[in-house]
């Protein structure tokens, strides 16, 4: 078991197998020239391998497999395939924009995946535009009907931006409800990488924008995880949506400088190039690509550990301080 020295045990590990990406959001790297790059560039997925073997050895239950964009990994699913036949009860996730989800969302789910989350910024074709500079919309719903048609767990994440698609707020909350899909909502965060000036909407703000319809009630804050949960009564969604669920409708809030979730922090990332970060607000970042290449597996968990001994009690978010930190790279 891996446990820092706060007594936290770790056991959830966020893993971003490359930092390219097919679109370019303003929020996250919109100053990139858009190519696609060089996929021979990316740490190989058996050395990414070699490390989620320690990492579940060590007692990581959970693993989420996030980018730059995962799906342009050409062996994503067999990658997936190797992380669940060496542990098939891992609880297994991947982050996508969707892009590329449609035929992989089968061999994805056939591989062991169990639950995505999917970007959603808009359902209007020039937002998409706009916000990625790709044409994407019609592949996106796509990727999301047909990963919800096989089976998989589905979350939407939407980030609200000021002037830019909050006026949307509303209606992916009812696309979302209409499929029984959780949306969650995540306040845009400041990093130097993003286009200059956009603005997000805080959590007060997103919350007032969606009582303007439905009446939300505090659900919980998530034991373990950045999102603050709400619901919506079922007998509202009826009367104003004319859709029948079963049950009241879930939705999240990520405002990840709102709480004091380092308490519970049970989370360490491997970012794209291969460096391992115990905190994502925090500096400090332990080099581990090599140890990956070589297969290393004793340096990689004495590498781990160092890791998790030097994770930091609490972020030091400076709310006045812009990061410097790629969403990229680490994965978000
Ligand atoms: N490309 C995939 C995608 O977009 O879903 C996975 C990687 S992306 C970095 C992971 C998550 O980070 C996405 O949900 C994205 O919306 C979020 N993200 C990126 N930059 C962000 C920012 N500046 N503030 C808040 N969320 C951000
Ligand atoms: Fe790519 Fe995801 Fe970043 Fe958008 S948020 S540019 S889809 S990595």
């Amino acid at each position: 078991m891996l446990v820092d020295g706060f007594g936290r045990t770790i056991d959830y590990m966020r893993i971003s197998v490359t930092e390219r990406c097919n679109f370019r959001c303003a929020y996250c790297m919109p100053n990139t020239p858009m190519n696609l790059g060089d996929e021979n560039e990316d740490v190989p997925l058996e050395s990414v391998l070699n490390f989620i073997k320690v990492a579940i050895i060590q007692g990581v239950k959970k693993i989420r497999i996030t980018g730059g964009e995962p799906l342009l990994r050409s062996k994503i699913v067999p990658f997936i395939a190797q992380i669940c036949d060496f542990a098939p009860q891992i609880d297994i996730a991947l982050t996508t924009n969707a892009f590329l989800l449609a035929p992989l969302a089968k061999p994805l789910k056939d591989a062991g995946l169990k639950r995505i989350n999917i970007s959603l910024d808009s359902l209007q074709k020039d937002r998409i535009l706009c916000i990625s500079k790709r044409d994407g919309l019609e592949k996106i719903l796509n990727g999301i009907e047909v990963a919800h048609q096989v089976g998989l767990k589905i979350k939407l994440n939407m980030v609200p931006l000021k002037g830019i698609n909050t006026d949307e707020i509303l209606s992916i909350l009812e696309y979302g409800m209409k499929r029984g899909i959780m949306v969650r909502f995540i306040e845009y965060m400041e990093n130097s990488h993003a286009k200059e000036g956009i603005m997000g909407l805080k959590l007060a703000e997103i919350l007032a924008n969606i009582q303007t319809k439905y009446p939300t009630r505090l659900f919980e804050k998530e034991v373990i995880g950045p999102a603050t949960l709400f619901k919506i009564p079922q007998q509202e969604i009826k009367a104003n949506l004319g859709v029948e669920l079963n049950r009241d409708y879930i939705f999240g809030i990520i405002a990840p400088h709102n709480d004091d979730f380092c308490k519970t922090c049970n989370r360490v990332r491997l970012s794209s190039e291969g460096k391992l970060i115990p905190c994502l607000y925090h500096n400090n970042a332990i080099d581990i690509k090599e140890a990956m290449l070589r297969g290393d597996t004793e340096e990689i968990l004495s590498r781990l550990k160092l890791c998790i001994e030097n994770k930091p009690e609490k972020n030091d978010w400076d709310t006045n301080a812009i990061s410097q930190r790629a969403f990229y790279q680490t994965g978000g």
